[in-house]
C-alpha cells in the first residue's frame, strides 16, 4: 500500500495573529512564514505535529475540522465503524465504565465501535518479526504520522529506514474492512490531527475534542447512555501502545525486542536529535521509537490542560483491567485469523529541504537588521529562530521579515520617536513664527496707513514753518521757536519713513555682490568704541550673491549698532558670513547683555525698545524684518541674558537666498 496524501491540516485566522512568533519558535520544521507581519502555515512544509495550534494563545491557528464530514458520512447508507485510539482512557477519565463511552459513540449513529488496539497487537507482531530478521539494519517507527512526514520531507535519505509496516490505525481499518466488507466506512477517533493527513484508507479522522463536540451537539452524556461495550475483535496488550515504551510493552514476545534494541525519543528536541544520530551512523541496528508528542496521550487533539502522568496511569489501569477479563482463546483465534492480512506500508521521499542561501545574501539580510559584526548577533530567539543567521537565511528564503528582530525593531522605534519629536519641535517653531509674522503684517498695515496719513500734514508743517522762519526778523524769538518746530517736524518725518520701511512692499533691486567685501564694508562704516574688539570671520567658498545693496547695508549696520549698544562696558563683536549653493547667512554676534526671554517675540515689533528715551526708536529690527522679508529670507536669533546658564550675548543670523 502506498502512502502519499497531504491535506492542509492547519489554517491561519489572520486577524487573530498578534505576531508573537511563538508558533515560528515552536514549529520544528519552520513551516510558518511571516508575511506582512502575519503568520501563515506553509502546507507543503507542515508535518502536522500541531505545536503551532497548541502554543497559539490567540487561537489564530485552527486545525482542520472533520465534524461536518463525519456527520455527512453518518447520514449515508454505508455501514460506519468508529475505531477509537487506545489513548481514550487518558482523555475520558471522567467515564469510569468504558462500555458507556462505547455506548455514547454508538448513539452518534455508528454501526460498529471498536478499539484500534487490536491493530496495535497485529502491528507489534510485524515489528517483532522485522527486528528479529538476520539482515535487520535498524528502523524508524512509522506509526506517528508527523514523524513520517518529518522523515519524508526533511530526511528523505532515511525513508528506506521507515518501518514498512502499517500504523495500528491503518491495520485496524484493514481488519474492519476485511471483516465487514470493503463498503464499510471507517472513522478513526484519536488524540492526533496529523492522522487526518496520514492515509486515504481511513475515511475520516476525528480528534477526541471533536468527539466531545459531537456528544455536546446531541446532548449525549454518560448519565443518559447505557453501557454497550466495544465490538470485536478485542485487543490484548496493544492497548498500552500510546504510552511511552508502548511498542516495547505491547510486544507479545519481549525477547524478540530486547530493551537494548529500542531507542525511545519523544518531543521535537529528542526525535530530531535521534534521527540526526541515526543518519550520521552513530546508532546502528536499533529500533527508533519516535513520537512527536510526549506519548500520544498528550496529542494536540486531546483536551487542553491534561496531566501527563495521570493520563498515562489511566491508560495503564484500563489495560490491566482489560487484560484481567480478556478471553485469551478468542484473542489468539482473532490474531490467527488476521495473520495473513497485508500489513505492509510503503513510503516515498518528498524532499522539502531548502538549499542554504548564498552567504552574500545572508550577510546582506543581517546588515538590513543592523547586524554588522559578530557582537551584533544577539541570538536572543525573539524572532522565533535560534540564531540571527538562521533568521537572516529565512529572510533570504522568503519565510521571515526583518521586522521580526525585536532589538532592531525597538531601535527603529526609538529612531522614529526621535524623528517625531524633532518634527514636532519644528512644527511648534513654525507655528510661533507664523503667529509672529501675522502680527507683524497687521502692524505693517497700520504703520503704512499712519505714515501715509502723517506724511502730507508733516510736509505742510515743514513748508509753512520754513516760510514763516524766512519771513521772521533775525533775532526774533519767534524764529527760534519756528526752528524748533522745523527740527521736530523733520524728526517726525524720519520716524514716519522708518515706519514706511518696515511696512514697505516695494521691490528689491538685486545686484550681484561679493558678500564678503560687502560685510567687511558694513563693519568699516560704523563707529566702534575703544572698548569693543571686532573680528571678521568669512567662511564661504563662493561669495557672490544677488541682493539689494542699500537695504542690506542698512540691515547689517543696524545689527552691528545694536550689538555695540548691547556692550556698554565693552566686549567682542564678531561678524561672519557663511553659505552653501542655495543660501547666504550673515552672522552678527556680540558678548553683550543678551535679550530677556520675555522680549524675544517682541523684537521685531515697531517701537519696541529697551533703550532709554531719545536713544532708541525701536524701529531698527522692524526695518530689518521688512528688508529680509523682501529678500525672501529668514532671521534667527539666539541669545542668553542669564549669567547662570552660560556666557552672555546674542547672535543674529540673517539667511537669504543667493538670488542667482
Ligand atoms: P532700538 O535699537 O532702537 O532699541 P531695535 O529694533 O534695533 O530698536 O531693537 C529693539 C530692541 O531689541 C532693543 O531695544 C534691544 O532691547 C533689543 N536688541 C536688539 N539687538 C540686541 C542685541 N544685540 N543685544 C541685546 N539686545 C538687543
Ligand atoms: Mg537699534
Amino acid at each position: 500500500m502506498s502512502h502519499s496524501f497531504h491535506r492542509q491540516l492547519v489554517f491561519t485566522i489572520k486577524d487573530r495573529c498578534r505576531v508573537c512568533f511563538t508558533c515560528v519558535r515552536e514549529c520544528p520544521v519552520k513551516a510558518i512564514k511571516i508575511i506582512n507581519g502575519q503568520a501563515e502555515v506553509i502546507n507543503d512544509r507542515c508535518i502536522g505535529c500541531g505545536n503551532c495550534v497548541r502554543v497559539c494563545s490567540q487561537g489564530a491557528k485552527i486545525p482542520l475540522r472533520s465534524v461536518d464530514a463525519v456527520n455527512e458520512l453518518l447520514l449515508s447508507k454505508n455501514k460506519i465503524a468508529a475505531c477509537i485510539a487506545p489513548s481514550f482512557p487518558a482523555e475520558f477519565d471522567e467515564i469510569q465504565d468504558y462500555r458507556i463511552l462505547a455506548g455514547m459513540i454508538r448513539k452518534l449513529g455508528f454501526d460498529f465501535v471498536t478499539e484500534v488496539s487490536f491493530g496495535a497487537d497485529l502491528v507489534a507482531r510485524e515489528y517483532e518479526q522485522m527486528i528479529q530478521r538476520n539482515d535487520y539494519e535498524g528502523d524508524i517507527s512509522s506509526d506517528c504520522p508527523a514523524i513520517v512526514y518529518f522523515i519524508r520531507h526533511y530526511h528523505p535519505d532515511m525513508v528506506p529506514y521507515l518501518a514498512p509496516i502499517a500504523s495500528p490505525m491503518v491495520a485496524m481499518s484493514r481488519v474492519m474492512k476485511k471483516k465487514h466488507g470493503d463498503d464499510l466506512k471507517v472513522v478513526f477517533i484519536g488524540p492526533c490531527f496529523a492522522k487526518k493527513a496520514e492515509t486515504t484508507e481511513v475515511d475520516e479522522v476525528l480528534t477526541f475534542r471533536e468527539l466531545r463536540e459531537m456528544f455536546d451537539n446531541l446532548n449525549i452524556r454518560p448519565e443518559n447512555t447505557d453501557p454497550s461495550g466495544f465490538d470485536p475483535p478485542h485487543s490484548g496488550k496493544g492497548a498500552i501502545f500510546p504510552v511511552s515504551h508502548g511498542l516495547y510493552c505491547t510486544a507479545n514476545n519481549q525477547e524478540a525486542i530486547p530493551e537494548e534494541r529500542v531507542i525511545i525519543a519523544e518531543g521535537q528536541v529528542n526525535y530530531k536529535e535521534a534521527i540526526r544520530e541515526f543518519e550520521e551512523g552513530y546508532i546502528r541496528k536499533k529500533h527508533l521509537m519516535l513520537l512527536c508528542c510526549e506519548g500520544c496521550i498528550m496529542g494536540p487533539g486531546t483536551s487542553p490542560g491534561g496531566k501527563r502522568f495521570a493520563r498515562s496511569s489511566a491508560v495503564g489501569e484500563y489495560v490491566t483491567r482489560k487484560l484481567e477479563v480478556l478471553d485469551r482463546q478468542a484473542w489468539v483465534r482473532d490474531i490467527e485469523e488476521y495473520k495473513t492480512l497485508d500489513l505492509s506500508q510503503t513510503f516515498t521521499p518528498e524532499d522539502r529541504r531548502i538549499a542554504p542561501p548564498d552567504n552574500v545574501d545572508v550577510v546582506n539580510a543581517l546588515q538590513s537588521m543592523g547586524k554588522f559584526a559578530p557582537k551584533d548577533h544577539l541570538n536572543c530567539g525573539a524572532c522565533g529562530y535560534d540564531t540571527c543567521v538562521d533568521h537572516a537565511s529565512a529572510i533570504v528564503n522568503g519565510l521571515a521579515e526583518t521586522e521580526m528582530c525585536l532589538p532592531f525593531s525597538i531601535e527603529k522605534l526609538h529612531d522614529s520617536i526621535n524623528n517625531l519629536n524633532v518634527s514636532n519641535e519644528k512644527l511648534a517653531r513654525a507655528k510661533a513664527a507664523l503667529k509672529q509674522s501675522e502680527k507683524l503684517a497687521h502692524m505693517g498695515q497700520l504703520s503704512a496707513g499712519i505714515a501715509h496719513e502723517l506724511n502730507n500734514p508733516l510736509g505742510v508743517i515743514t513748508m509753512y514753518s520754513n516760510i514763516l522762519m524766512d519771513e521772521a526778523q533775525e533775532g526774533d524769538t519767534v524764529r527760534e521757536d519756528l526752528k524748533l518746530i522745523v527740527e521736530q517736524a523733520e524728526r517726525c518725518k524720519k520716524i514716519v519713513s522708518g515706519l514706511l520701511n518696515f511696512a514697505r512692499k516695494n521691490q528689491v533691486a538685486l545686484t550681484e555682490t561679493d558678500v564678503v567685501k560687502f560685510m567687511q564694508h558694513s563693519l568699516n562704516s560704523i563707529v566702534k568704541p575703544e572698548n569693543i574688539q571686532c573680528s571678521f570671520n568669512p567662511m564661504i567658498a563662493d561669495p557672490i550673491a544677488r541682493l539689494d545693496i542699500d537695504q542690506m547695508m542698512q540691515v547689517l549696520t543696524n545689527l552691528e549698532k545694536n550689538a555695540i549698544e548691547a556692550m556698554p562696558s565693552g566686549g567682542t563683536l564678531i561678524v561672519g558670513v557663511e553659505g552653501d549653493a542655495e543660501e547666504i547667512t550673515f552672522i552678527v554676534t556680540d558678548t553683550g547683555l543678551g535679550i530677556q526671554k520675555e522680549n524675544m517675540d517682541k523684537l521685531f515689533t515697531p517701537f519696541f525698545t529697551t533703550k532709554e528715551m531719545g536713544k532708541g526708536t525701536g524701529l531698527g529690527l522692524a526695518l530689518i524684518y521688512g528688508i529680509v522679508k523682501m529678500h525672501k529670507g529668514k532671521i534667527h536669533v539666539d541669545s542668553n541674558a542669564d549669567q547662570l546658564s552660560g556666557p552672555l550675548g546674542t547672535t543674529f543670523r540673517i539667511t537669504i537666498p543667493r538670488g542667482m
